[in-house]
């Protein structure tokens, strides 16, 4: 399943417009698998195959197999994948206020 992750994200490059077969074949960038997870990594930085293979991982690490705080890391690099993503801006609000309100249920009950 984490191949096919890989083999989606080119999909979603090239019905996208992102990425075309010309672009691909012009470019060595894009012909590089390897990427570390730095500091200052940014998307639009990588080539199309480190960005299938960043995408195969979060397959992985969404499925427990990778190491502490790579699914996070992920989350953060890869843009269709941030939480914020998932969620409309009404939604967002929803959440942000449940959260609040689950915070101070907590405190109003340590206080009684
Ligand atoms: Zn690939």
């Amino acid at each position: 399943m984490a191949v096919l992750q890989h083999e989606l994200q080119h999909v979603l490059e090239y019905a996208s417009g992102e990425l075309t077969a010309l672009g691909y074949l012009s470019n060595p960038r894009h012909w590089t698998y390897a990427v570390r997870l730095t500091p200052g990594i940014r998307w639009s930085d990588l080539g199309a195959e480190q960005r299938a293979s960043l995408a195969e991982r979060l397959w992985l690490a969404d499925h427990g197999l990778a190491g502490d705080g790579e699914l996070e890391r992920l989350r953060t690099i890869i843009p269709w994948a941030r939480r914020e993503t998932f969620l409309l801006p009404r939604e967002a609000g929803k959440v942000d206020r449940r959260a609040s309100a689950e915070t101070e249920g907590a405190q109003g009950r340590k206080r009684s």
